[in-house]
């Protein structure tokens, strides 16, 4: 039996993770080694050591009505893409709203998890942490591993020739906070993802030249999408997902190629990413395409070599005097306080996990990864599916079949959201049925089928189901507006 469950971290899947394991009547203590909750959007000055550390400026990239908690959606007055700080506000009312702050112990590191010896039968870990210098140790029936995947920079310099030589300045985006310093410099960032096009966009209002090189291209998006609509409120329904599996691949390939070039020609702006039907997660950004045509944000490929003060890249071009670098390239999984970190990486290095959650390797399906999987879609509903699905798995009242052995292949960590949320929601007995939907409550049902894949759709039956998720649904377009 299943009862006390460690979470690591306090972010929004921490937090998740704490909420629903109290839903189900289990006994969760959530560890966070800082002194706050929130993680990533926690802001600080400083970056600090094992945690994620963000911008001064980060927004979100999903709107209000598809990142919020499944029964906790926002407040009308909230705008619909949200600074930082006020995502935070949202995220302490989340955890005051349903009393999740006792369940925390700050200031509390997690150095080690372990399986007990009896693992195979018990399937419970050994738990030991840091407080003040002082190291405990617990035992616990069930770990959720919640301690983001945004905090150990990929740093690959290898891969750039003659960076040692490089006099100009170089950092990865970690430690980037704001613009000021860098007033009349010129820039390279490397790396065309959310973060390297944020910080490009950002330095090109102060810096006298910005440069932005990639390997490979991006689709970059906007978040104001037609009619001034949020992206995702258009973009993330169940009528296009389906679409989307029913028409012939060739056909969905250029329909999507098609659909991210409506608001300008990748092609012109040098930004074709190499494999344009892919589904990998676009970029998020509304201003870089002007920034490209107003010449203060220059793309170039991939830099092939690092002289004393200038760069050359693929292409043969030269960028002379180049005083200030900036990796923005992307972050690796770790997870310095597995006892052994095989569990959920496979040989190559990469993170294997069974729907995206559950260490295959195991005896016991007794440790879950919260919100790494990568989608489309929001990362909050998603932790809280999850959250709801593990438990499930823990408390053996969902049967796995057996793993890679045991549980069947691994999934990939990249996946389509609606479809990714629908059969955790199958699985656990969540998942609106459609046909009956249309029977009983029809203008409920063409607002799920056609209108935003919205989170409240996975809290309206079933175990955990939400008395206001109807009403949500039926006014979630006026909380937009408004
Ligand atoms: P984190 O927020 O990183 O929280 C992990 C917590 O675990 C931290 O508090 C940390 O202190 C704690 N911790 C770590 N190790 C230990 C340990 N050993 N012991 C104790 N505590 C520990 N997603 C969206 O859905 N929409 C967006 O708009 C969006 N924008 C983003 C913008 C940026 C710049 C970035 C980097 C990411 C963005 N994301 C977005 C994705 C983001 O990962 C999620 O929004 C989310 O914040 C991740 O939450 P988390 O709880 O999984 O991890």
């Amino acid at each position: 039996m299943v009862r006390r469950v460690a979470v690591v971290g306090a972010g929004v899947s921490g937090l998740a993770a704490t909420k629903c394991c109290l839903e189900e009547g289990l006994e969760p203590t959530c560890f966070e080694r800082s002194e706050d909750i929130g993680g990533l959007w926690c802001y600080m000055d400083q970056a600090e050591e094992g945690r994620a550390s963000i911008y001064r400026t980060v927004f979100t990239n999903s709107c209000k009505e598809m990142m919020c908690y499944p029964d906790f959606p926002f407040p009308d007055d909230h705008p619909n893409y949200m600074h930082n700080t006020r995502l935070q506000h949202y995220i302490c009312k989340y955890a005051k709203h349903f009393d999740l702050l006792r369940h925390i112990q700050f200031k509390t590191l997690v150095t080690k998890v372990k399986k007990r010896p009896d693992f195979s039968v018990t399937g419970q870990w050994e738990v030991v942490t840091q407080r003040d210098g002082k190291e405990e140790t617990a035992v616990f029936d069930a770990v959720m591993v919640c301690s983001g995947h945004h905090v150990y920079p990929n740093l690959p310099i290898a891969d750039f020739p003659g960076i040692q030589k490089f006099k100009g300045h170089y950092f990865h985006s970690r430690e980037y906070k704001e613009p000021e310093k860098f007033r009349g410099k010129k820039v390279l960032v490397i790396g065309l993802g959310n973060t390297g096009c944020d910080i490009a966009v950002e330095l090109s209002t102060v810096a006298s030249q910005v440069y932005l090189s990639s390997r490979s291209g991006s689709w970059v998006m906007r978040r104001v999408w037609d009619n001034g609509y949020p992206w995702d409120m258009l973009v993330i329904t169940r009528f296009r997902t389906w679409l989307g599996n029913i028409l012939p691949r060739a056909l969905s390939d250029w329909l999507y190629v098609r659909g991210m070039n409506r608001f300008f020609k990748h092609e012109n702006f040098g930004l074709m990413p190499l494999d344009k039907t892919s589904r990998k997660e676009p970029v998020f950004n509304d201003d870089l395409p002007s920034r490209i045509a107003c010449g203060v944000v220059v793309i170039k490929p991939n830099v092939k070599e690092f002289r004393e003060t200038s760069i050359l890249f693929q292409d043969g071009t030269v960028q002379d005097d180049v005083d200030v670098v900036v990796f923005a390239t992307g972050y690796s999984y770790s997870y310095p306080f597995m006892e052994d970190e095989s569990i959920m990486k496979s040989r190559d290095n990469q993170v294997t996990l069974y729907k995206g959650i559950i260490p295959p390797q195991l005896e016991k399906p007794t440790m879950a990864v919260i919100g790494l999987v990568q989608s489309l879609g929001p990362i909050i509903p998603t932790a809280d599916l999850q959250c709801r699905w593990a438990i499930k798995v823990f408390q053996a009242s969902l049967f796995l079949s057996s793993l890679p052995q045991r549980y069947g292949s691994s999934t990939t960590l990249q996946t389509d959201y609606i479809t990714y949320m629908d059969e955790l929601a199958s699985a656990i007995g969540v998942k609106p049925n459609l046909l009956k939907l249309l029977l009983t409550d029809p203008r409920l049902a063409l607002e799920v089928i056609f209108g935003p894949c919205t989170p409240y759709q996975y809290r309206l039956v079933g175990p955990g189901k939400w008395n206001g998720a109807r009403e949500a649904i039926l006014t979630q377009w006026d909380r937009t507006l408004h």
